[in-house]
């Protein structure tokens, strides 16, 4: 077992979020460009390049890997990929094997993911109408997320639904989603939207949780809960449904003083921080055949350079901190 990866702030960096592909079925208006550019296949880390990273990062200490992307679902293989990862689990060296998903593919997959360990998915899902649902995709179908989400849950995964907080999108929602969630047993977190990648008007769309919270909070009772995940989450117990609430806010209040988390791309860069360019790319590192002790030490030089956190900020009423990168790149 190595030493942990402590970074400069005294932060243990236990999280790494993978991105295994910046492409996907879908188009949502705040994640994509209708006509997005995606990259070549040979730019892509492998599945067995990603298996080498992500298992060197597990021996550092990684105790918790999530698989996003892009649609980790479309990703040709990627089957092939949580199996080799459940490995670690099996080992006890991971403790938590877990993706976000769109939904589209779930039917599909729900049984193998399920064989493989995980045992918790998060479904991102910004409305319950079916119209609002093919507008804010651009292109998807609700009720294969649906059929999806259902085949989660029949083969046994707790399902947590993201939803993206969108002034003038889905205000009138707001308890329409709750109650939905409350009857079918979902934790649901809300998002505030991040200025990454350049798709329309961040202010025009920014819902501020803040507001989300003081609406929920004058018709039901919200118990805080002291549980902490590393990450920006904050999150609280409806006392009328017993159900679990997160806020992801990190615009209206950053946490990053507690942050645990990095992430690596689908083209191997690792990202010490969403919202910061500091980045070191460990793909090219990896082809230049580095021993695994060389790759380890990338990893821990890179970990030293993790900013104390990012500067997204709209509280002047312009985009400050905005990052070219799409969030599809780096995996939201
Ligand atoms: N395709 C998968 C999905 O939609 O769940 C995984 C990747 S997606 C980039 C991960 C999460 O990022 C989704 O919950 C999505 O709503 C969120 N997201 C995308 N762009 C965002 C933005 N600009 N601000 C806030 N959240 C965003
Ligand atoms: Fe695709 Fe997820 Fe981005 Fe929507 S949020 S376009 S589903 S990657």
């Amino acid at each position: 077992m190595q030493a942990p990866l402590i970074d400069p702030f005294q932060r243990a960096i236990s999280y790494l979020r993978v991105s295994v592909t910046d492409r996907c079925d879908l188009r949502c208006l705040y994640c994509m460009a209708e006509q997005m550019t995606f990259l070549p296949k040979a730019e892509l880390l492998t599945l067995e390049e990603l298996d080498r990273l992500c298992s060197t990062f597990i021996g550092m200490g990684v105790k918790k890997l999530r698989v996003t992307g892009g649609e980790p679902l479309v990703r040709r293989g990627i089957m092939d990929f949580f199996r080799a990862m459940s490995r670690h689990l099996s080992s006890g060296a991971l403790e938590e094997l877990t993706l976000t998903t769109n939904g589209s593919q779930l039917a599909k997959y729900a049984d193998d993911l399920a064989a493989c360990g995980v045992r918790r998915i998060n479904v991102s899902l910004d409305t319950l109408d079916d119209g609002k649902f093919a507008h804010i995709t651009r292109w998807g179908r609700l009720n294969q997320v649906m059929d999806g989400i259902a085949a989660a849950k029949a083969a046994g995964m707790r399902v947590k639904i993201n939803t993206v907080a969108l002034k003038g999108f889905n205000e009138d929602e707001l308890f329409t989603l709750l109650d939905w969630c409350a009857t079918q047993q979902h934790d649901l977190t809300f998002i505030e939207v991040m200025p990454m990648g350049e798709t329309g008007d961040r202010l025009d769309q920014f819902w501020s949780l803040k507001d989300l919270r003081r609406s929920i909070g004058e018709r039901l009772s919200l118990i805080p809960l002291a549980e902490r995940t590393g990450g920006p989450a904050r999150y609280v117990q409806v006392a009328e449904t017993g159900q679990k609430v997160g806020f992801i806010t990190p615009l209206s209040h950053n946490f990053c003083e507690s942050c645990n988390r990095v992430r690596l791309t689908c083209t191997g860069e690792l990202y010490m921080c969403l919202g910061q360019e500091d980045r070191a790319d460990l793909r090219d590192a990896m082809r230049s055949g580095l021993s695994d002790g060389g790759l380890e030490d990338a990893i821990r030089r890179a970990i030293s350079l993790k900013p104390k956190g990012h500067d997204f900020d709209y509280s002047r009423r312009e985009v400050a901190g905005q990052m070219p990168r799409h969030m599809s790149h780096t995996g939201g």
